[in-house]
């Protein structure tokens, strides 16, 4: 397991260095392309480049969490959080995605409180990885329900598809490291089986839960319960 996560550490290091690199150079590109009136077409494969740069930034950095949480070693911040605007904002970032599986979102946002004290980075990461989950999951028709209410001095947020679903069995699963179920490989649907760890890490170190309802061939609710904390 040391070995594992020393592994972990220096490869995550050693991406993580040519990307910012990267992410400067497109910059720096872009400035220089603006300058010089270079064609649209120049600039829109620069804006993918950055894109895809910061894809692959965020996957890296959830790597390299995640080892680091396995040693105890993450430092979470804690700043007052709306998770409101938080949800909000990653269903902006998905609105192509939606609109590609004809999606209908229902957001029933009725907790009075939606303030956290939290890490906002993480908790944008696992709330993001429960709706890219939902979409990808759900093959046909997107149904998507996002609810929240406050729940034994705490937020409860539950995010329902009608996706594939899953069996008891697979349910116990899906938050092992790389775990995934075996009809989840369908064509179009990539995965590393990390999101879902991630997100029970992240989740119990902020004191939280996570659990899951489902029903094969009907959808999925993912559930996660997160304490307000007086300060
Ligand atoms: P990934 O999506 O990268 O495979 P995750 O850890 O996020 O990894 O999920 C693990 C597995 O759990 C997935 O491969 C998929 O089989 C299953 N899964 C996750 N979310 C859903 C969902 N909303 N509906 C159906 N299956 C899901």
């Amino acid at each position: 397991s040391d070995i594992k996560n020393d592994f972990i550490n220096n490869m995550t290091h050693e991406f993580k260095t040519p990307i910012s690199t990267i992410a400067l150079a497109t910059e720096m590109a872009e400035e220089n392309a603006l300058k010089s009136g270079s064609s649209a077409r120049i600039s829109r494969y620069l804006g993918i480049i950055k894109d895809e740069n910061k894809r692959l930034g965020t996957q890296v950095e959830k790597v390299l969490q995640m080892a680091l949480l396995d040693k105890g070693e993450v430092k979470l911040q804690q700043i007052h959080t709306d998770i409101h605007a938080v949800i909000e904002k990653v269903l902006g970032s998905h609105h192509v995605q939606i609109e590609q599986k004809s999606g209908e979102v229902a957001l029933a946002l009725s907790a009075e409180n939606s303030v956290l004290v939290c890490d906002p980075m993480h908790i944008y990461n696992v709330i993001n990885n429960l709706i890219d989950n939902a979409i990808k999951y759900s093959p046909d028709k997107l149904m998507l329900t996002i609810r929240t209410e406050n729940q034994q001095n705490g937020l409860l947020v539950s995010i329902v598809d009608q996706g594939l679903g899953m069996n008891k069995e697979q349910q116990h699963r899906i938050f092992e490291n790389f775990y995934r179920i075996p009809t989840g490989n369908l064509h179009d649907v990539k995965g590393f089986g990390l999101g879902l760890s991630y997100v029970q890490k992240m989740i119990e170190a902020h004191r939280g839960n996570v659990w899951v309802e489902s029903e094969l061939g009907v959808g999925s609710t993912f559930h996660i319960w997160l304490p307000i904390l007086d300060s």
